[in-house]
């Protein structure tokens, strides 16, 4: 089997349903029994694998993870409560105080959020770099640093990172090379093949599909050692190859309670049996809208990386299959042009959310960025111009109609 959407749909279950269940069961329940006490004590060992309690793992959510593991080719996954929970306990997993990492600048808010003031007040540093200038990246390693931490394609300035030569400076120096592919899912982009070694995701966005429900994914590639984690070397003695989601799902994710629910992990694994066809659809009408903006007279700035006059371009081929997700930004001349432009939208829905099967517009400069002074955002590359478009699976005509009727 080779496409996407036959090997999602085909990825056994974990233990055969003893009714045969052609869709995976929702297991919610919280706990679960054993024959006898000297079974529950073997599984206390570590000796006898069971579901045990549901903050440590459940069926459906395994069910969930192992269609991850088998679609990306993975060693480990672990599907977390939200985007935010992937990315926090990955940190916390490989940090301790005293260590930082380097982080490309353009990131997700909350990311910046949870990096500055968060993890920070735990004294985890984060350095901030463009991640397109290796070299910038590498002036900033020092014995201290555990990881190189970026995002396929920005948002929203859609900016993207060449993986594989952040991927040569994290081997050279034995730390990890960790990736947000929240705008890039597993069907366009495979993480493995380009040498990252841990990859998180909010599975809120593209997977999850209708926006249903809050998720995250940590997926382990299983090409770094961890004997060379200092946080995690521990482990590696006991867990091998295991070692780093052995220790986020007890020290982490079980301890602080992070755990993606049976009823989540429910709605992702529908989300992801049409993830390719949406995201097909997704793409087409990205490329639809890029012609149409690029043609129109009012618009005076188009940014998607699969339109062929993108900077990006051949990256977005490279590594994205040239599907590079399917968020665009295009400008007009005023920031009061954009705001009678999207009030006269009928279609297109005025929110913040990405990845959506309903196309969603925002205005980033007086909203996401509004904490921000005008010359913090327009170093970010957030223009009082410029409008951010998530690209919806709604017919192209129907789109490109709501927006003609707006542009006049
Ligand atoms: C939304 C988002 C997150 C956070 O995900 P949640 O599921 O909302 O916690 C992280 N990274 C990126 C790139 C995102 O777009």
């Amino acid at each position: 089997m080779k496409n996407f959407t036959t090997r999602s749909l085909n990825v056994p279950f974990p233990k055969r349903d003893p009714h045969n269940a052609l869709a995976m069961p929702v297991y919610e329940s919280v706990a679960f029994e054993f024959n006898s006490s000297e079974d529950i004590a073997a599984n206390f060992r570590g000796e006898l694998p069971a579901h045990v309690y549901s903050r440590t793992t459940n069926p459906t959510v395994e069910y969930f993870e192992a269609k991850i593991k088998a679609l990306t080719g993975a060693h480990q996954v672990l599907a977390t409560t939200s985007g935010m929970a992937a990315i926090s306990t990955t940190m916390l997993a490989i940090c301790k105080q005293g260590d930082n990492i380097i982080s490309g600048k353009n990131l997700f808010g909350h990311t910046i959020a949870l990096f500055e003031q968060s993890l920070s007040a735990y004294g985890l540093e984060t350095r901030f770099v463009d991640t397109n200038y290796p070299e910038q990246v590498e002036a900033l390693i020092d014995e201290n640093t555990r990881a190189i931490y970026f995002e396929t394609v920005t948002n929203p300035q859609l900016e993207i990172s060449d993986i594989a030569r952040l991927s040569e400076l994290a081997n050279k120096y034995n730390i990890l090379l960790i990736v947000d592919s929240t705008i890039t899912p597993p069907v366009i982009f495979n993480s493995k093949s380009l040498g990252v070694h841990i990859e998180v995701m909010s599975t809120t966005k593209f997977i999850s599909g209708g926006a249903t429900s809050f998720g995250g994914l940590v997926i382990d590639n299983g090409l770094y050692d961890w004997k060379k984690n200092p946080n995690c070397s521990e482990f590696a003695q006991k867990f091998g190859n295991d070692a780093f989601i052995a220790r986020l799902r007890k020290n982490y994710y079980r301890n602080m309670g992070t755990p993606m629910t049976a009823h989540t992990a429910n709605y992702m694994i529908a989300g992801l049996d049409i993830l390719e066809l949406r995201v097909e659809r997704c793409y087409q009408n990205c490329m639809k809208l890029g012609e149409f903006f690029e043609s129109h007279p009012n618009v005076t700035r188009v940014d998607y990386p699969g339109l062929k006059n993108s900077p990006y371009y051949e990256l977005a081929v490279k590594q994205f299959s040239g599907i590079p997700g399917s968020v665009m930004t295009f400008d007009l001349s005023s920031q009061e042009e954009c705001f009678q432009f999207m009030n006269r939208l009928n279609v297109i829905r005025r929110a913040t959310n990405l990845n959506d099967n309903k196309s969603l517009i925002i205005h980033p400069y007086s909203t996401i960025y509004t904490e921000f002074t005008e010359d913090e955002r327009l170093k970010m590359g957030i223009r009082p111009t410029m409008m951010r478009l998530s690209v919806g699976i709604e017919g192209a005509e129907d789109l490109i109609e709501d927006i003609e009727q707006a542009l006049t």
